[in-house]
């Protein structure tokens, strides 16, 4: 009994201590909120912030940041092999493909002019590679040509049509993209191992005409050809090729060769389009174009083509400039191929 009361007794003491306590403590918190209440809701804000940032994987592409580049490659003049604008254009390249990736390479090769072989072109292919770690399962490719057209023979005036195309769009923008995408992979390392190819002589080839052709060689990949040939031993697991993704217009089908050969990469291309809603990715079938991406399907590599069909009327002309592309549209394709390789592990 005696024990029992001491208990109650020593109880009590207790239960009343903790009260006095709690109010106290509980005043105290009541002042405390009282003066700084209105920076809960800030810090609050900052800490989802970082929870949100640290759970997004996916960098942001920056449309207008690769729209500066676009206008760069033009004014650093027409992208023909053996000019100023040439040497200073891959001088250019390569520096800043150095500042963002593992591995950055000029491969070097010689093509004789279809026309005059005693002329022979010195091709240069850019190759950047990013996550070169032996634990990566696959490599993906990335790539677009870097050179630009010799002669505006498409030019709608006939006494323009031995001058250069300055080849904003034919050119550049995929390159503007591709540069804006090495940034990013140095920001955020991708989970899987990437290469980024520029290709030289693209578009010194002659447009097709069925009377002509007498080789079943491509004429618009020279620098793509060259490439699979001395990389024989290269096999990224797919490849998207960029070309003409710049226009104010854009506007991307399902280009033929692609859908014929590598129809898994443009399902998951288009895909990626649609959850990030990207309106120039447009769910139809086009032609065939021959382009760089040709000289892989032959080798069974599946790289496709993202290019704008029917092509612009800029196309193979003086007119081909930075004013008829747009930052949105180089946003469009950015977006979709940053969708695309930071969902792949
Ligand atoms: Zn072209």
């Amino acid at each position: 009994m005696t024990n029992k009361k001491l208990k109650k007794k020593n109880t009590g003491t207790i239960s009343r201590g903790v009260k006095t306590s709690s109010k106290k403590n509980l005043l105290e918190v009541l002042t405390l909120l009282k003066n700084y209440w209105k920076w809960i809701v800030p810090i609050a804000a900052v800490i989802i912030a970082v929870i949100i940032i640290l759970k997004t994987p996916k960098p942001v592409f920056d449309g207008s940041r690769a729209y500066i580049d676009l206008v760069k490659q033009v004014e650093l003049g027409p992208r023909i092999s053996g000019t100023e604008g040439h040497l200073k254009t891959k001088e250019y390249l390569t520096a800043q493909l150095k500042k963002y990736a593992d591995l950055v390479s000029e491969q070097t090769f010689d093509f004789n002019d279809v026309h005059d072989s005693s002329k022979i072109y010195n091709g240069v292919n850019i190759v950047a590679s990013f996550n070169l770690s032996e634990n990566v399962s696959k490599r993906i490719l990335l790539c677009a040509h870097w050179d630009s057209r010799p002669f505006a023979d498409n030019d709608p005036d006939t006494s323009k049509r031995r001058q250069p195309v300055p080849a904003a769009n034919d050119g550049a923008s995929g390159v503007a993209v591709l540069l804006e995408m090495a940034r990013l992979f140095a920001e955020a390392k991708p989970k899987v191992g990437v290469d980024i190819v520029f290709f030289d002589l693209e578009d010194i080839g002659e447009v097709p005409d069925s009377s002509k052709i007498k080789s079943p060689q491509n004429p618009f990949g020279v620098g793509s050809e060259m490439f699979v040939k001395n990389n024989a031993g290269y096999y990224p697991e797919y490849g998207i090729l960029l070309d003409m993704v710049g226009d104010k217009e854009l506007r991307i089908p399902k280009e033929a060769y692609s859908i014929n050969r590598a129809g898994n990469v443009v399902e998951k291309v288009w895909q990626a389009a649609a959850t990030v809603g990207a309106k120039a990715f447009v769910n139809e079938q086009a032609g065939g174009v021959m382009d760089d991406h040709i000289a892989f399907l032959k080798k069974s590599i599946p790289v496709i083509d993202l290019i704008q069909q029917p092509f612009p009327k800029t196309w193979h002309t003086t007119n081909d400039l930075p004013e008829f592309c747009s930052s949105a549209s180089l946003q469009q394709v950015g977006t979709v191929l940053v969708e695309v390789i930071y969902n792949e592990k």
